[in-house]
């Protein structure tokens, strides 16, 4: 390659990397003020019972309303803000807000909260004295709070992650692993941590609903031979659930079932 042609390739994609940065700043001066512009929301989605479909639970699903570019889906943001190190706050405004809604409402059920990879790390915060707090502030019963995390949790610092992980369970609440089987070494992690439950991924839910049923049985019995509750994620289709149905699992979640919306009325008290 010429030293002309390398240039030409610069000058083509600056005005592109150049609009890129500037979005991104943007967008991290905007996320450093959208707590406290009351810019965010917890939606909240069905989690079932199988073949029943009587509600179980919900999952809280952080959404953010930006005044500008409207909504903001949680993997565009959440991201960022733990890269700026927003994340706490607006972690731990979630979990206030999820636990007050549940502990004032018995028809939420078992409320699921999605951890941050930050808030395992974390030195100002300690994770189990977050969660502890927000029990005792909420009052909501610790068997009723789920937490979910994902594998990319697990890969730096396993011990301590394990000993938190613990700590958190000898509170009484339970464990989730979120997104299972689309990580590098799901298996290994099922015998390594502690998890009261598996969420099989959407991505498995959709494939091997209809091209490999067997393989979704399959992954449901390696779960529960390690005593973890399951539940199938992403159920969009009564094609869907039948396989989920005849696979033996128990709990699932999914459009078909309800999308995340703002159910409950919500907590107003913004993130410090
Ligand atoms: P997740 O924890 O795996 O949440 C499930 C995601 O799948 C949600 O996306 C939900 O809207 C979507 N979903 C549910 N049912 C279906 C379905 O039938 N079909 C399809 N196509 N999608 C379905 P959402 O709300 O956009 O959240 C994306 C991710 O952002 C979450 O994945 C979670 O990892 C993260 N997230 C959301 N809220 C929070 C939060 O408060 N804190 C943290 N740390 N992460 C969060
Ligand atoms: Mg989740
Ligand atoms: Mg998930
Ligand atoms: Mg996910």
């Amino acid at each position: 390659r010429t030293k002309d042609e390398g240039r030409g390739h610069y000058r083509l994609f600056e005005p592109q990397m150049k609009a890129s940065v500037q979005r991104r700043r943007s967008l991290e001066v905007d996320l450093r003020r959208a707590a406290a512009n009351g810019e965010f929301e917890v939606y909240y989605q069905p989690v079932v019972a199988v073949p029943t479909r009587q509600v179980v639970g919900h999952e809280a699903l952080l959404r953010w309303h930006h005044p500008v570019r409207g909504r903001i889906p949680p993997d565009h943001f959440i991201p960022l803000a733990e890269e700026i190190g927003v994340i706490e706050p607006i972690s731990e405004w979630v979990l206030a807000q999820a636990c007050a809604v549940a502990a004032a409402r018995p028809e939420v059920g078992r409320i699921a909260v999605n951890l941050s990879a930050g808030q395992f790390t974390s030195r100002r915060t300690n994770l189990v004295q977050q969660i502890c707090a927000a029990l005792a502030a909420s009052g909501l019963p610790p068997g009723r709070l789920e937490l979910e995390i994902t594998e990319t949790m697990l890969l730096k610092d396993t011990d301590a992650v394990l000993a938190t992980l613990h700590a958190l369970k000898g509170l009484g609440v339970s464990i989730a692993m979120d997104d299972f089987g689309t990580g590098f070494s799901s298996l290994d992690y099922l015998t390594r941590f502690p998890f009261d439950r598996v969420k099989v991924d959407r991505s498995f839910i959709h494939t091997l609903a209809h091209e490999n049923p067997l393989v979704l049985r399959a992954l449901n019995e390696l779960c529960r031979a390690f005593s973890m509750h399951v539940t199938a994620e992403g159920v969009e289709t009564e094609q869907q659930y039948r396989a989920v149905i005849a696979s033996g699992y128990t709990e699932a979640q999914g459009f078909l079932f309800g999308r995340p919306e703002p159910r409950f009325s919500s907590v107003p008290r913004p993130p410090r």
